[in-house]
């Protein structure tokens, strides 16, 4: 109840502009969640939208899946919740403050800058940490062990 009633207090507090960039979709997601740029990438879109798997990922998941001999569960697949952040990168933390992908794989969440979501080696990287999730691969200290990454030409950082 409490932390209930601290949420409606930040709503009410937060400036309409702050709201528009933090829309209720991703609250429960990535709370330092923000767009960089103060322009919108696609003018017809909200700062942050769910947006529907396109058609190619099921081939994506299924190539990135076989380079890392990982299993992908084919119920799983499609409960992938895919969000857009329309803006060339974003933040997801004070220390992290320039990213174009990122998995909260616990909750089965794949996050990308809009200029990224027909990427395929961003989406692909975002898929292979869902993927690590799923199959119980431990990320280590960095979250991007040698060899399921770099071995299938997924870069940490941009090629
Ligand atoms: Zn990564």
């Amino acid at each position: 109840m409490k932390r209930l009633l601290l949420l409606a207090a930040l709503v009410v507090a937060a400036p309409l502009s702050a709201q528009e960039a933090m829309p209720r979709v991703t609250r429960d997601i990535v709370p330092a969640l923000r767009p960089n740029d103060s322009v919108k990438k696609d003018v017809t879109l909200p700062w942050v939208s769910v947006y529907q798997a396109p058609a190619i990922y099921a081939k994506w998941w299924r190539e990135v899946a076989n380079c890392e001999h990982l299993v992908l569960p084919v119920e799983l697949e499609p409960i992938v919740r895919f969000v857009q952040v329309n803006s060339s990168t974003f933040r997801i933390a004070p220390h992290i403050e320039e990213v174009y992908g990122y998995t909260q794989s616990d909750r089965n969440t794949i996050i990308l800058a809009q200029s990224k979501v027909l990427d395929e080696s961003t989406v692909k990287h975002e898929m292979t940490h869902q993927l690590d999730w799923w199959n119980g691969v431990d990320e280590g200290p960095d979250f991007h062990p040698f060899d399921t990454f770099e071995a299938c030409g997924l870069h940490v950082t941009e090629p």
